[in-house]
């Protein structure tokens, strides 16, 4: 007999609610906890996963299998080619190993909410208790609702709420204890029966990285969990303090830099927030109050939440369509030189190819630089927001598809809390206001580096010309001017027809 944990994107002992209800069924039975975790590549390739994102799991895996080793807590991995196959192996597992509970944290997209549903039944008729919990959210989704007792669509109210729910409701806050140590032997036993060494999965071929690409984002981006909280600790005792002042300045090293691990689950939100609260001596305990910058950073990352109840209520974000439905039938260019220049960071328009090329070398972007790079794909070149929002959880670590949809849908307008279409980012203002010295742009465009001033915005247009030809820096790929007007046009007439 035991109790199983099935780990998915929480890949932490720490704070973790499905995990520590295994873990206090488990002792409460005085059976052991095992704990179980599956990957398909038929999901990587269906939710786009990047290679970066891939190695950063598994990385985060080895590190949580170790520190389970520490519990005697064994973990047993598998790869399972056809998804379809995904429940009844974990079923079959459940079965061998005599599992009487089955513990999970929810995943609110369509295809592992279905899945999880599945497995409900398939439990059910197994006599197996299968519980799936809220923990990837502070607050769970559907609990906060308008006075008509409808869903926010809009951040703004939806944030008072949250906040005010989270203040009436603090155990939402509360740490979740981590399982205690099994019984000994447990693990040695289970191992034997999962055969094999029963090892981390291995990577499938097509998101192997090559050993200079891995070697280069393992520096950026050390895996698991322990690095997340050192990463927070850092971030609390360092830089939250100045966040608000400087949080949208690419060239400084202002955010936490830890999207990625809320992504894999090495960290929780809700830790964040709580420790986040703590530092804060002047809030008395309260998210809105004290340090303007802690403030700030948990109204950020209330984004994440706010994002993940949308999906969870209109579910349909998640299979292409916009979320505003008016929105459905813009005319997009299909051009793929225009894609190709973009995805390069070879547009012509500084700021926007120092980001993309800060998504080539680090598998990361600022999110000021998102929002440009976005709007500048579905405003300026007029492109198919979609192929943009694919590009992005191709290529990022900290790819969710949540917040990358929310982002995508917010630049291009089509959105929940969207811009208005005809609020459209300038990129050249937005380089002069958030990139001022322009330190980002050296940083990440080496054919600019040798231009001085303001020119370094615009070189063509500003007195830079030979510089930049001789370094092979490309000419802006389209006028600003006549590609917004071109926009408000494309804009106003889908509106028209949807
Ligand atoms: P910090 O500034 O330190 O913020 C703390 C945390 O708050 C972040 O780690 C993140 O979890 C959350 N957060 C901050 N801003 C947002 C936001 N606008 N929406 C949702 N959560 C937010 N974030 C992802 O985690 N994955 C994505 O795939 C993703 N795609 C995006 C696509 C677009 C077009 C845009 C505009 C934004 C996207 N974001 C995404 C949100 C945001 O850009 C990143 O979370 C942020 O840049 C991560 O850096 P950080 O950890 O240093 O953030």
């Amino acid at each position: 007999e035991c109790v199983v944990h099935w780990f998915k994107r929480d890949l932490r002992i720490t704070d973790n609610r499905g995990l520590s209800l295994a873990g206090s069924k488990a002792k409460e039975a005085g059976v052991p906890l095992i704990c179980m975790f599956v990957v398909s590549p038929q999901d990587y390739e269906a939710h786009c996963t990047s290679k970066a994102r891939v190695d950063f799991d598994l990385r985060s895996l080895q590190v949580l299998k170790e520190d389970l080793e520490g519990l005697d807590v064994p973990l047993y991995t598998a790869t399972i080619e056809d998804r379809k196959n995904i429940t009844s192996h974990i079923l079959g597992k459940c079965k061998e190993w005599g599992a009487k509970h089955m513990f999970c944290n929810i995943e609110y997209e369509v295809d592992e909410l279905r899945r999880e549903t599945t497995l409900v039944k398939k439990c059910l008729e197994a006599g197996i208790n299968f519980v799936a919990v809220h923990d990837d959210v502070v607050v769970p989704p559907e609990t906060l609702v308008t006075g008509a007792g409808k869903q926010y669509s809009v951040y703004s109210p939806w944030y008072r709420s949250w906040v005010k729910h989270i203040h009436a409701h603090p155990h939402l806050l509360a740490e979740c204890p981590a399982p205690v140590t099994n019984h000994s032997g447990a693990r040695q036993k289970f191992t034997s029966l999962f055969g094999d060494s029963n090892p981390i999965p291995s990577t499938p071929p097509n998101k192997s990285l090559s050993s200079e690409d891995r070697s280069r984002l393992l520096s950026y981006w050390p895996a698991g969990e322990h690095e997340a909280r050192e990463r927070l600790n850092r971030f609390l005792e360092t830089r939250i303090p100045k966040y608000k002042d400087t949080r949208n300045l690419p060239g400084e090293n202002s955010t936490s830099l830890l999207s990625v691990h809320f992504s894999a689950g090495t960290l929780a939100s809700r830790t964040a927030i709580r420790r986040a609260v703590a530092a804060n001596k002047g809030s008395n305990g309260k998210l809105d109050a004290g340090n303007q910058g802690t403030i700030t950073w948990i109204s950020e990352l209330a984004w994440r939440d706010f994002y993940k109840h949308v999906l969870a209520h209109w579910p349909y974000v998640c299979m292409s369509k916009p979320f505003k439905y008016e929105y459905a039938d813009i005319e997009w260019e299909y051009n793929d030189e225009h894609f190709r220049r973009w995805k390069q960071g070879k547009t012509g328009f500084p700021i926007v190819d120092a980001a993309m090329r800060q998504i080539l070398g680090m598998s990361y972007c600022h999110n000021r630089c998102r929002m440009i790079v976005a709007s500048f794909f579905a405003k300026d070149l007029l492109l198919d927001w979609r192929q943009g929002e694919k590009y992005f959880m191709e290529n990022l670590i900290d790819g969710d598809f949540a917040s990358n949809n929310g982002g995508w849908g917010f630049s291009a307008s089509t959105g929940v809390d969207p811009q208005p279409y005809f609020r459209i980012f300038n990129p050249l203002l937005q380089s002069e206001k958030f990139d001022a010295q322009g330190d980002y742009i050296r940083k990440w465009v080496p054919e600019l580096r040798s231009i001085e001033g303001k020119a370094v915005h615009d070189p063509y247009g500003r007195g830079a010309m030979k510089e930049a030809e001789r370094s092979g820096y490309p000419r802006p790929m389209v006028e600003h001017k006549g590609a917004r007007e071109k926009a408000l046009e494309r804009y106003k007439n889908g509106l028209g027809r949807g």
